[in-house]
């Protein structure tokens, strides 16, 4: 190692013990299929700038039912077949549920599913994405084909309790941190969180955020929840300027940096690629250098310019401790 490494003799404390994972216990080859138990949207009223539903899945009597736990996805299986005349590939769909399932007995997985809509640039049609809309167009009852769950990195620590939590989120990357506060506070069993949690989420509009009465409503209910939104496109009377979920971790660094410096505290990333480089960055600005490598691991060629890193320079130039998580899509 190079003796200008800065993080060359600082040990990593606080590195989480992680599970052991299940994970495809139900294959594509033999999938199964599930029922709609509820949908609803879950974007704030019809002036959202995208539609986001809340889908809750009856897997009871399936070999998935309690299978899974929260920070997994399971994979659909839309109907029909492609131009080409083959089967839909599987897409991948992130947990929003907690560990034992919606309902508490492992039966009902859930997620948040955003509508993908696009235009074809030449033709100018609109590309409708086929298992998003597919998804969200299912009602109460209809049947779903579905596989997994995958995953075995994107979870909480075997002991959660014994850590702190920063998640950050973007859109739909809000799923799996709703399951794992769940989890977190059913394992809490007390009137506050066990753990400090920090979540912050980052949206177009205002009206996109998503379970934000819950989330508010914890933040009530618990001391230890903390919750911090970032707008990206309009300014609101609480958030003057436009901001980026990189922003608002600048913004509220004197409420999180207590956290950050705490060696409990891991840091979880989820949602839209190419948000993990300007989270990446943004800790690079704000961490202390003694501090910095409790996170990330920089090549000291490209620790001075920190404006112009590129998202290829991850993982390579620019390395996540055990201490960060990443999931993105
Ligand atoms: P697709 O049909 O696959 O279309 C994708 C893109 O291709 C679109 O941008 C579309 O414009 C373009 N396209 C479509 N048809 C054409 C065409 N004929 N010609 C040219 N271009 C075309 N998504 C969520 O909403 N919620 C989640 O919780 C979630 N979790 C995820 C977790 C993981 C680990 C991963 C990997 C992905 C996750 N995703 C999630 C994304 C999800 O898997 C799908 O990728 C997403 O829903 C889009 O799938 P689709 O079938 O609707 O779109």
């Amino acid at each position: 190692m190079s003796t200008s490494d800065p993080s060359a003799s600082i040990p990593l404390i606080g590195e989480p013990v992680m599970p052991v994972v299940d994970q495809h216990i139900v294959k594509p080859d033999q999938p199964i299929v599930g029922k709609v138990h509820a949908t609803r949207l879950c974007t704030d009223s019809r002036k959202a700038s995208g539609f986001v539903r809340h889908i809750e899945i009856d897997v009871s009597n399936t070999p998935l039912a309690g299978t899974w736990i929260s920070g997994q996805s399971f994979g659909v299986i839309p109907p029909g077949l492609t131009e080409h005349g083959v089967s839909h590939k599987l897409r991948l769909y992130s947990i929003a549920a907690p560990s034992d399932g919606e309902t508490g007995d492992g039966n009902i997985i859930t997620t948040c599913v955003k509508r993908v809509l696009d235009e074809d640039w030449d033709s100018h049609k609109l590309l409708n994405g086929v298992c998003s809309n597919y998804m969200c167009d299912l009602n109460v009852g209809d049947e779903i084909t579905l596989t997994g769950p995958v995953g075995k990195r994107f979870v909480l620590p075997k002991n959660p309790l014994d850590h702190d939590y920063v998640f950050i989120a973007t859109g739909t990357g809000i799923a799996p941190f709703r399951g794992m506060i769940m989890d977190l506070i059913q394992a809490s069993g007390t009137h506050d969180l066990s753990s400090k949690v920090a979540l912050l989420m980052g949206v177009p509009y205002e009206t996109d955020l998503l379970y934000h009465d819950t989330l508010l409503h914890w933040t009530k209910q618990f001391e230890n929840f903390t919750y911090h939104t970032a707008i990206s496109r309009h300014t609101t009377p609480d958030q003057p300027k436009k901001m980026y979920v990189q922003d608002r971790l600048v913004d509220d660094f004197h409420l999180l940096s207590p956290m950050l410096i705490n060696k409990r505290t891991l840091i979880y990333i989820c949602g839209m690629a190419g948000m993990e480089l300007g989270v990446f960055q943004t800790l690079a600005k704000l961490l202390p250098p003694d501090q910095l490598p409790q996170f990330l691991k920089i090549d000291p060629e490209i620790a001075s310019d920190i404006d112009h890193w590129e998202r290829k320079m991850i993982p390579k130039k620019i390395k996540k401790s055990k201490r960060v998580f990443l999931e993105v899509y």
